[in-house]
């Protein structure tokens, strides 16, 4: 059985590079039938919040990634988040020292750096091995460590030797002997290092599949050889590329919004995110490109991740995200929309009328955040646009025409022909007036279509104002 896991370290607002990373993980785990699984890699207590954990949880919520095990739903393989698996952790780790594989130090922080130092002036790579620790090593360091409290720090034996990984995305992969020497798997504070947590977690949890960003291919080395220590097979790795913004570099907050939740407060909507995100690394095999969450699980495999960097395209984004804002059935847009008007102020007692309003603006609008923009004018007086002189005689008389008349289109635009015939205003220049007297913009959705959803009284009033009273 496919189990997978999305691993966030709680330290910040879930980035799209991670919910990419997690969408990849849900796919695999609904196509094949198998396990999602939401760990939450806190042990560095420094930086993590709970704050941050609650709003990754989320941001995948409203994605509609929604895991089977976790912190929050329990599960067979818990405790799900790392800060509650420290005696497992130690368990592991002295098992690792009890084989000869894994070594105490009891160096303080400042030892090991010098000793880093000293191995730098020389010329020679900072590759720790368990012979520079001799003389800290002793039974008098011990007795200070045990009266002070403080638990000794354990390296692991890193093999000096080649290691091979398969990418099920960037292929074979030799990682030459020598590259790295002995490396911390548990800190003195008692807690683990990355590596060593997320190999006993996954070994722990029986992780079939590591989908993860590729900046985390120079760990693979150090989990390969912590998995080989433990005899256990690893799990199949698949490292895909990271995400560049427009201009090739890395992408980061210079490239403006890249959390979820950013983007959600925007007004994208999680369709649009999650089909955009699928498409950075990964394509459908008929080169689709609209797809629902439920197309993309039924059309998802590992082998169409590709191994070229990910381009992130806010303007393809958003225009993603204006498809869906006019193709998601209205009533949902609606819904979705309201918080966007009462955040403008526009609170909206009469769903029907928002509904018809959403209808005509969301032809023009990409985010949410547009359509209380586009919409405003039904909702508010625009600023009052006095006539040209010259044409004050033809909205004079369609004042008074256009009074007594029942108020649809039909019978409106045969208003609209007549006054037009008795002066020699080009439709053109009358329907533009027409349109900045009542919407206040020079441009907008179909009059035909905004005039009867204003009313008359709306209609009249603006025209009054405009023609000066
Ligand atoms: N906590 C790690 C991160 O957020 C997880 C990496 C992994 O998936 O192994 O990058």
């Amino acid at each position: 059985m496919v189990r997978v896991r999305f691993a966030p370290s709680p330290t910040g607002f879930l980035h799209v590079g991670g919910a990419r990373t997690a969408l990849f993980n849900f796919l695999l785990a609904r196509k094949e039938k198998g396990k999602f699984i939401l760990r939450i890699e806190d042990t560095d207590v420094e930086r993590s919040e709970r704050e941050y954990e609650e709003n990754l949880m989320d941001s995948l919520r409203w994605l509609g990634l929604n895991w089977d095990e976790g912190p929050d739903v329990g599960g067979d393989y818990g405790p799900y988040r790392q800060s509650e698996r420290a005696e497992i952790y130690r368990k592991y780790a002295n098992k690792l020292v009890d084989e000869g594989k894994a070594y105490f130090v009891y160096a303080y922080p400042e030892e090991i750096e010098k000793i880093r130092e000293k191995l730098l002036s020389e010329g020679k790579p900072p590759h720790y091995s368990q012979d520079m620790f001799g003389e800290y090593n002793t039974p008098d360091r011990r007795r200070e460590y045990s009266e002070k409290g403080l638990s000794p720090a354990i390296f692991f034996k890193m093999p000096q030797k080649d290691y091979k990984l398969n990418d099920v995305v960037k292929g074979e992969i030799i990682f030459k002997r020598g590259s790295i020497g002995d490396f911390v798997i548990m800190r003195s504070n008692g807690l683990p290092t990355y590596n060593f947590a997320c190999v006993v977690d996954d070994m722990l949890m029986e992780i079939t599949h590591v989908i993860r960003g590729d900046d985390h291919l120079s760990n693979t080395l150090r989990q390969l050889a912590i998995y080989e220590a433990f005899g256990v097979q690893p799990p199949i790795f698949a490292h895909v590329s990271t995400i560049l913004g427009p201009d090739g570099k890395k992408l980061s907050k210079r490239h403006g919004a890249t959390s979820v939740e950013a983007f959600r407060e925007m007004g994208y909507l999680s369709e649009a995110m999650v089909n955009y995100l699928a498409l950075l690394g990964w394509s459908h095999p008929e080169g689709k490109e609209i797809l629902s969450l439920e197309d993309l699980i039924s059309a998802f495999s590992l082998d169409r991740l590709s191994p070229n960097p990910a381009i992130f395209d806010p303007q393809k984004l958003k225009w993603m995200n204006g498809y869906y804002l006019r193709n998601l059935p209205i009533e949902k847009v609606v819904s979705l929309a309201k918080p966007f008007f009462e955040r403008k102020g526009i609170i909206v007692e009469d769903e029907e009328f928002l509904k018809r309003v959403i209808e005509i603006t969301r032809e023009r609008a990409e985010t949410l955040a547009d359509l209380p923009e586009e919409a405003i004018f039904f909702f508010r007086d625009p600023e009052v646009m006095s006539v040209p002189e010259r044409l004050k005689p033809v909205f004079a008389s369609l004042k008074e025409e256009i009074k007594n008349v029942e108020w649809n289109m039909n019978e409106i635009v045969k208003v609209f022909k007549k006054v037009m015939k008795q002066s020699d205003v080009k439709p053109k220049e009358f329907y533009m007036t027409l349109r900045r007297i009542l919407t206040g913009k020079d441009e907008g959705p179909e009059l035909v279509n905004v005039i009867p959803l204003l009313g008359k009284n709306v209609f009249m009033r603006r025209l009054e104002k405009a023609l000066g009273g």
